[in-house]
């Protein structure tokens, strides 16, 4: 979308992230936008003409963390117009208010503009339109709705994909929006729409363009990474793109994260196991073991799938890491159904396990399920799970130690002669599985360098290794 030259006029945004890797993706685009439409961006709140809060609305606590941040920035906005100062504009964008965008308006009134999840590129417009009216304070103005109704069907590719908001060397690949599932739980198809695949010739020249401008790892994401190429022409498929990107020049490597388990074709770890860059690193979550709670989840294509998967991962993709996600509490899940899943999670030891209660959505399937689990049953089949994959990350950490691993270098010693922070293949970023602290670097050490190191120790999640 073309905007007049240079609406933004210097003026400075501050940018609040919430929510997945897939929203800061978001966010990165708007601020590119932004930074073209003549804005400012990444600024401290207390110096912003306008602060944008992207949101997430995947279940309830992300919205009352979303709805706490749309209140601060509110705050910020009414204290400075009670001292006389210029009050920064709110701007909301994201899952929230493409969700709910009466209750957003409803419950803070002060905001003073709506961006939907298909209006990212209306960014500069809508920035503009907010501030002028926060400037105009006292005009009963009603706020700028930019959210398209509907489920989104947008794909968007930022103006400078080089500019990221992540804060080490690594950078989001989002290769595709929406899902073609409908896990019963879930309420992000009917957020994000259907499945959309971005073009690989668009894909490797982000990439390119990232490895360029000094970015080490590249973190492939989506809603389901597996699903990357169905819908377009020819049905390529995620094996290919790892080709392609696989034979780029410069010195990187490739994660994928967020696989539903019916993609995990061999031709795929086949493909990762021949691969010099994508590291053998398997996220995918198979949210149950029970055949019973996997039919009611609506992931039947998954039960023939899970019992054996990773024990062909670990077969086809020598030293692979693999991390799932589970859902506890889904409705009709028994106390033999959670022994059961319980059971498969200590048997099959996964490298990485999360877990999460559930929650019932509005609009999905599951809201309105029968045999609902009390939340204190899953709370406590929560912490059983929990438990039993800290003994088995105990387990596995300790028998690291003495192997030898490849660590990407992301932060400095805060002090001299304390250890640097990094992350080996079997970590990926945001500290969801933790970091590497490496000891014994040289002086000449820097941020973005693969150095080898032997493990030497570990804390509870976090590793700890030498030169
Ligand atoms: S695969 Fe993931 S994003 Fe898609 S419907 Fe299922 S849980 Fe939601």
């Amino acid at each position: 979308m073309k905007h007049p030259a240079n609406i933004g006029r210097g003026a400075k945004v501050a940018l609040v992230s919430l929510g997945c890797p897939k929203n800061l993706v978001d966010l990165q685009v708007v601020a590119s936008a932004l930074r073209g439409a003549g804005f400012d961006v990444g600024v401290p709140e207390d110096a912003a003409d306008a602060i944008l809060v992207n949101t997430c609305a995947f279940i309830e606590s992300a919205r009352e963390e979303a709805l706490d941040a749309i209140e601060e920035a509110c705050s910020r906005k009414a204290e400075a117009a009670g001292r006389g100062r210029g009050a920064p504009a709110v701007v909301v964008a994201g899952c929230l208010p493409q969700r709910y965008r009466g209750k957003v308006l409803e419950a803070c009134p002060e905001v003073d503009a709506i961006l939907g999840v298909d209006d990212l590129d209306r960014a500069p417009e809508i920035v503009r339109a907010a501030i002028d009216r926060a400037a105009a304070a006292g005009a009963a103005a009603p706020a700028i709705d930019a959210v398209a109704r509907g489920r989104s069907t947008r794909l968007f590719t930022a103006r400078e994909p080089w500019f990221v908001l992540t804060p080490g060397p690594y950078a989001y690949l989002k290769i595709g929006e929406g899902c073609r599932h409908a896990c019963a739980f879930c309420a992000i198809p009917g957020i994000r729409g259907r499945l959309r695949s971005r073009p690989a010739a668009n894909l490797v020249a982000e990439a390119r363009a990232l490895v360029s401008h000094g970015i080490r790892e590249l973190d492939v994401i989506a809603q389901d990474v597996m699903s990357w190429g169905r819908d377009l022409p020819g049905r390529p498929g995620l094996a290919s793109l790892l080709r392609e990107l696989d034979a780029l020049p410069g010195e990187f490597r490739v994660r994928l994260l967020y696989g539903h388990p019916a993609g995990c074709t061999d031709e795929l770890l086949d493909t990762v196991a021949a691969s010099r860059r994508v590291v053998p690193y398997f996220d995918i979550p198979i949210q149950h073991a029970s055949p019973d709670v996997l039919r009611l989840m609506d992931r039947r294509d998954t039960v023939a799938e899970v019992p054996r998967m990773v024990e062909r991962i670990r077969e086809r993709v020598p030293g692979a890491v693999v991390r799932t996600t589970c859902l506890v509490g889904f409705p009709g899940e028994t106390d033999a159904m959670f022994e059961e899943l319980l059971a498969f999670a200590k048997a099959t030891k996964f490298d990485h396990l999360g877990a999460f209660v559930f929650s019932p959505e509005e609009g999905t399937k599951a809201f309105s399920m029968p045999d609902p689990v009390p939340a204190r049953v899953a709370r406590a089949r929560h912490r059983r799970l929990m438990k039993a994959q800290a003994a088995v990350v105990a387990q596995k950490l300790d028998a690291l130690a003495g192997t030898e691993a490849t660590v990407l270098l992301e932060s400095p010693p805060a002090r001299r002669g304390e250890p640097w922070t990094g992350r080996t293949e079997r970590q990926a970023p945001d500290d969801i599985d933790g970091v590497t602290f490496v000891r014994g670097l040289p002086a000449t050490a820097r941020v973005g360098d693969f150095v080898r190191v032997r493990y030497v120790g570990h804390t509870d999640y976090d590793l700890v290794a030498e030169i």
